[in-house]
C-alpha cells in the first residue's frame, strides 16, 4: 500500500497529485510522513487586545471591513478588518484575488499567521497563512500546519491527511509508528508530538544506518580486496618525481592508504581534507601504486571542467612513468559505448565512467573525488564492475563528527588537518552593492601586477530574478563600463563543454586577465595565479557554498583576497557573510552552516547533496544518529539474518543493494 500513489487517494485527482509532487509528495506513504511544519493551537485563542507579534498566532473575530488594491505590476493586496470585543487587527493577504469572492464583512473568522508590526503605519497586522470560517468545527483543537505551495490549501491537506490516516495508517504494522503518525497529525496535546517525532526519526535513522553498517561489514568481512604491495622503491619513485614534498599530514593519510591496501578487503575510505588541503596528490599517489600492481585505477570528478583539470595535471605528473591516461566524460562516454572497455591504466572522468556499458579490464582502484554530488548508490554501482576494487572517497566539506556518521557510516575516515607550507591566510571583506565600486581599483592594481580575478555570479538568466545580475551581463558590465582595457571571459553552466575548456585554458594560460563565471567554478579549479575572487549577490549562496568558491583562491604562497559584494537582509544572510569575513577554517565555516540552517531548509540541504530524510534532522537529531547507530550495531551482532531482513524489508533490492536511495536518498 505505501507505494500507492498519491492519485488514487479519495479526493486527490491527477491535478492534486501533480502539485503534491512539487513539495516531494508522491505515495500514500510520503502523505503519512507529510510532517507538518508547526501547529495552531486553537483551544484557547486570545482576546485581540492581549496579542503580541509572534511567527505564529491565531486570532478569532469578525470582518469588520475589506479593502483591496492592485499595485503597478499587478500584485493584488487584499485587507480585512478583524475585530473583536477587545481590539482590532488588520489582515493582510497578497497576491490571492481569489479570496474577495469568499470573504464576506460579518464573517467570523479565525486566522492564523505571523503577527507583526506594520512597517506603514505601525499597528498589529497578521499575515495570514490559514484562515477559516468560524463554525466552531476545528475552532477547539490543535490544528496541523504543513508547508504549502500554490493550489495547495490547507484545509485541502488536512482532509486528505484525514482519509489517508483513516485509510491506510492501520496498514503499517510497527504499532509505535502508528500511534506516533497518528500524534503527529492530530496531536490531543502539543507534549505528545515531540516524543512521536523522535521515534519517527530514531525509526528512520536507524534503518539507514542499518544499512551503512551492513555495508561497512560487507566491505570488512565478505568482499574480498586485492593485495597492492607498496615498497620503499615505488614511493621513492613517485615522491622523487614531486615538486614538493608531502605534508606530515598527507604522508599519514598515505600511510592509512597503504594499510587498507595489505588487508585482503577492499579499502572503503573517506578522505576528508579541506579546499587547498592538496587531496588530489594522494588520488595520484594511490592510482600509482594500483597501476604499479598492474591494476587499473580510476578517478572520479563530479564535473567535466574538474576531470579535464585531473586529466591535465596527472598527464603532466605521469609523464616520466610510461603510464596510460585517459579521459572519460559523457561527451566521450556515448561515442565509447559500443567499444566499451576501458584499457588504460589511469582512467579519469564525470560518473559517465560509472554509466551502462563501461567495464574496465581490471580495475583495482577508484577515487571519487569531491564526493557530496555522489551517492551511496553510485559508490555500490562500481562494486557491481566486476570484484570490488579499493574505493577512496574525498570531500572538501569538512563535515563535523555527527554527520560523518550519517552520511559516511559505512566508511573509514582519514582528515588531512593541515595546509600546505606558505600558504597565507585569505582576508575576506565585505562591501555593500552601493559601495562595489570601491574594489574595482584594487583589482585593476593586483592585475597590473599580473594577478588573475575571479568573478562569481549565481544565476545565468535574468528571467530567473529580476534583480540578480546574470553572469552574462556582469561581464558585458565590466568590460564595458568598468575595465575595457583589460581582458574578460565568460564562463556559465549553459555553455557546451568545449566552450568551457577553451575559456579555461585562455585563463589558466593568462590569456584572460577576469574571468566572470557562474558556480560552475566551484569545485576543485586551481588556479595559484588568481588571487582575487569577487562574489556578487553573496547572500544568495549558502555558507559551504562560499566558502568552497573562496576556496578557488588562496592556492599559491601569495595574499589573496575575497570581496562578498551584497546587500543581505535576513539575519541569516548577514551571518553567513560575517562567518566568511571572521574565519576560513572549513569546520568552523561548516559547523556555523549547519547551525544557520537549522532543520527546515529542506532544499538547502536537498542541494548541497546531503541525504534528506523525512523527519530525521541531521543536524538537530545528533543524539538520535549516535543511539540509531548502536542499535543498529547491536542487531547486526546479535543477529545478522533478521538485519539482512530488516534492511531488505526497507526496500533494499537486487538493482539497489544498499536499499538507500529508497530510505534516503530520494
Ligand atoms: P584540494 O585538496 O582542494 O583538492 P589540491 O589537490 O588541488 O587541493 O591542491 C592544492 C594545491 O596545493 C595544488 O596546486 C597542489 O599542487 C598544491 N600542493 C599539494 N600538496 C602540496 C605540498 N605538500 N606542498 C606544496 N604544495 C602542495
Ligand atoms: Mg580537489
Amino acid at each position: 500500500m505505501s507505494n500507492l500513489p498519491v492519485q488514487y487517494v479519495k479526493g486527490v485527482g491527477p491535478k492534486l497529485a501533480r502539485i503534491f509532487a512539487r513539495v516531494g509528495v508522491n505515495t500514500v506513504l510520503d502523505l503519512l510522513y507529510f510532517i507538518p511544519r508547526g501547529y495552531d493551537d486553537r483551544r484557547a485563542i486570545k482576546p485581540i487586545s492581549q496579542l503580541h507579534p509572534a511567527d505564529n498566532e491565531v486570532i478569532r473575530g469578525e470582518l469588520l471591513k475589506i479593502d483591496s488594491q492592485v499595485t503597478r505590476n499587478r500584485f493584488t493586496i487584499i485587507k480585512g478588518l478583524i475585530g473583536d470585543e477587545t481590539g482590532r487587527v488588520q489582515a493582510v493577504w497578497f497576491n490571492q484575488p481569489f479570496l474577495l469572492r469568499s470573504l464576506r464583512l460579518g464573517m467570523k473568522l479565525v486566522i492564523s499567521g505571523k503577527l507583526e508590526y506594520s512597517d506603514y503605519d505601525g499597528r498589529l497586522q497578521i499575515l495570514p497563512r490559514d484562515f477559516e470560517i468560524d463554525d466552531g468545527g476545528e475552532g477547539g483543537k490543535i490544528v496541523p500546519v504543513y508547508s504549502l505551495t500554490e493550489g495547495l490549501y490547507p484545509k485541502k491537506i488536512r482532509a486528505v491527511i484525514k482519509t489517508v490516516l483513516e485509510k491506510y495508517l492501520p496498514l503499517i504494522e510497527d504499532e509505535k509508528e502508528r500511534r506516533s503518525l497518528l500524534v503527529i497529525h492530530a496531536p490531543e496535546e502539543l507534549m505528545e508530538v515531540e516524543k512521536a517525532r523522535n521515534y519517527l526519526a530514531y525509526k528512520e535513522l536507524f534503518n539507514f544506518q542499518l544499512g551503512l553498517l551492513l555495508n561497512r561489514k560487507r566491505y570488512k568481512e565478505e568482499l574480498d580486496g586485492t593485495i597492492l604491495s607498496v615498497d620503499d622503491r615505488l614511493k621513492d619513485d613517485f615522491l622523487g618525481a614531486l615538486p614538493f614534498t608531502l605534508t606530515d599530514a598527507q604522508t599519514a593519510a598515505m600511510a592509512d592508504i597503504f594499510q587498507d591496501f595489505q588487508t585482503g578487503r577492499p579499502m572503503n575510505r573517506l578522505l576528508q581534507g579541506d579546499v587547498g588541503s592538496g587531496k588530489t596528490i594522494i588520488a595520484a599517489f594511490a592510482a600509482y601504486a594500483a597501476i604499479k600492481n598492474g591494476y587499473q585505477a580510476a578517478i572520479l570528478a563530479p564535473t567535466e571542467i574538474l576531470a579535464k583539470q585531473h586529466f591535465t595535471k596527472l598527464k603532466q605528473l605521469f609523464e616520466p612513468f610510461k603510464i596510460s591516461l585517459d579521459l572519460v566524460t559523457g561527451g566521450t562516454a556515448g561515442r565509447r559505448k559500443k567499444e566499451a572497455k576501458l584499457t588504460a591504466d589511469l582512467l579519469i572522468g564525470t560518473h559517465a565512467l560509472l554509466e551502462g556499458k563501461v567495464t574496465f579490464k581490471k580495475l583495482g582502484l577508484a577515487v571519487i573525488d569531491e564526493q557530496h554530488r555522489f551517492g551511496v548508490h553510485q559508490r555500490a554501482n562500481l562494486i557491481n564492475k566486476g570484484t570490488a576494487p579499493h574505493v577512496l572517497v574525498m570531500t572538501a566539506t569538512p563535515i563535523p563528527r555527527s554527520l560523518a556518521l550519517t552520511l559516511y557510516g559505512d566508511l573509514d575516515r582519514t582528515i588531512i588537518d593541515s595546509l600546505p607550507p606558505g600558504r597565507v591566510p585569505i582576508k575576506t571583506f565585505f562591501i555593500t552593492e552601493a559601495r562595489r565600486k570601491d574594489c574595482y581599483g584594487f583589482i585593476r592594481s593586483k592585475i597590473l601586477d599580473g594577478r588573475q580575478i575571479f568573478f562569481v555570479c549565481p544565476l545565468v538568466e535574468e528571467s530567473e530574478a529580476l534583480d540578480l545580475k546574470a553572469a552574462t551581463l556582469e561581464a558585458e558590465y565590466l568590460q564595458k563600463e568598468v575595465f575595457p582595457e583589460l581582458r574578460i571571459g565568460l564562463l556559465h553552466g549553459k555553455m557546451k563543454s568545449a566552450e568551457k575548456d577553451r575559456i579555461m585554458e585562455s585563463f589558466k594560460n593568462k590569456e584572460l586577465d577576469i574571468l566572470v563565471s557562474t558556480t560552475v567554478i566551484e569545485v576543485g579549479i586551481d588556479i595559484p595565479n588568481a588571487t582575487v575572487m569577487v562574489i556578487e549577490h553573496a547572500q544568495r549562496f549558502g555558507l559551504s557554498q562560499l566558502h568552497q568558491l573562496r576556496g578557488r583562491i588562496g592556492r599559491g604562497s601569495d595574499q589573496s583576497f575575497c570581496f562578498l559584494v551584497g546587500d543581505p537582509k535576513t539575519p541569516e544572510a548577514k551571518a553567513r557573510i560575517k562567518a566568511m569575513v571572521e574565519t576560513s577554517d572549513g569546520f568552523k565555516i561548516a559547523e556555523a552552516d549547519l547551525r544557520l540552517r537549522g532543520p527546515g531548509d529542506f532544499f538547502g540541504v536537498r542541494q548541497s547533496g546531503l541525504p534528506t530524510f523525512r523527519v530525521a534532522d541531521i543536524i538537530r537529531d545528533e543524539k538520535i544518529i549516535q543511539q540509531a547507530r548502536a542499535s543498529a550495531q547491536a542487531l547486526i551482532e546479535k543477529d545478522i539474518e533478521s538485519a539482512r531482513n530488516r534492511w531488505a524489508g526497507q526496500g533494499a533490492s537486487a538493482e539497489n543493494p544498499q536499499g538507500i536511495e529508497h530510505s534516503a536518498f530520494n
